[in-house]
């Protein structure tokens, strides 16, 4: 398989004529679950993670995101060039990708959004984590305008939170956080430290994986006020730089959609707070006109090697000139 793969990851370019373009394609990741999760079927297995970095080895070109950006800049990146990110600080980063980082030698960025850490989890994953343990087939939660939705089955389940979190996503944190606070009050959550310790942060910088700044609370920026936007966005990165005693070069938006979830003024914030470059999730592939605070990303999500290879290949292609403009 490897020289099939070989053999594509030569041939695509030259069809697609992406050979010798100026392309970086950067990936997010959240977690890296220790065995298949069907309520978090998204998630990469660490066997998955494991040929997954094998494969970006072998037959891409992994940079660290500092080198990706200012090679980007400079018009000097290798052909199919990569970045490994993750976003919002889960503890299985160090506990389980950290490792396989190391393996294969791919560096990587890991976006910390910093009010989770030290026991604290995000309102996703307790909606997640209390539908998993509800025994009742149904789930009401007309009390808190969110509908009745059904939880026989494992596909139900996933309608259930998936729906629940679109209602709940654009609100105010508050109203958000009181919704999300009663749905957990329908069962007894197990509080399974999700996120990272202070530790665990300093841990993977000491292993050479970079630290970047994710806000404190995860707000749409889009959503808070200009004011409260830029202190989620500069205590972050003081917390994370006292913390490591570094500087934190690096920023993603909080969900990442332009325009949707942040907006330009946030982008002039990001630069002004002194960051290098930001990352939206905005799907594509970086090139030279790229805004380098706007830098787009995209989630691979295959689960066999070709297609993998193949999805991230064909990626090279999607280049969008209404991110280098602005929003
Ligand atoms: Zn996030």
């Amino acid at each position: 398989m490897s020289f099939v793969l070989d053999a594509l990851s030569r041939i695509v370019p030259l069809a697609l004529n992406t050979a010798g373009r100026q392309r970086l394609a950067i990936l997010i990741y959240h977690r890296v679950v220790p065995a298949p999760d069907e309520l978090r079927p998204g998630e990469p297995t660490v066997d998955e993670f494991d040929w997954q970095m094998r494969l970006l080895r072998d037959h891409f070109n992994p940079l660290s995101l500092a080198e990706g950006v200012q090679r980007l800049r400079e018009g000097s990146l290798p052909p199919r060039a990569v970045c490994v990110t993750f976003d919002d600080g889960y503890a299985d980063n160090e506990r389980y990708a950290m490792t396989v980082l190391r393996r294969y030698g791919v560096p990587a960025t890991v976006f910390v959004s910093t009010g989770f850490l030290n026991g604290g989890r995000m309102f996703n994953d307790t909606v997640i984590e209390t539908v998993r343990t509800l025994d009742e087939p149904t789930l009401d939660l007309r009390d808190l305008e969110l509908g009745v939705h059904s939880l026989a089955t494992t596909q139900q389940r996933l309608a259930a939170i998936a729906e629940v979190l679109t209602a709940v996503r654009y609100m105010e944190p508050q109203e958000r956080d009181a919704r999300v606070a009663a749905i957990a009050a329908l069962s007894r959550v197990p509080h399974e430290h999700l996120m990272m310790t202070d530790e665990q942060v300093r841990n993977l910088a000491r292993n050479q994986v970079t630290v970047g700044a994710h806000t404190v609370n995860h707000p749409m920026l889009a959503s808070v006020a200009g004011e409260d936007a830029r202190r989620e966005i500069s205590d972050g990165k003081r917390y994370l730089e006292n913390l490591l005693q570094q500087d934190v070069d690096y920023f993603a938006y909080p969900n990442g959609k332009p325009s949707t979830d942040y907006r330009l003024e946030h982008r002039d914030m990001v630069q002004a707070l002194g960051f290098r470059a930001a990352v939206s999730t905005h799907w594509g592939v970086g090139c030279g006109d790229s805004d380098p605070y706007q830098l787009p990303r995209f989630t691979p999500w295959d689960r066999r090697p070709m297609r993998f290879a193949l999805r991230l290949l064909l990626s090279y292609r999607r280049v969008d000139p209404l991110v280098s403009g602005g929003l």
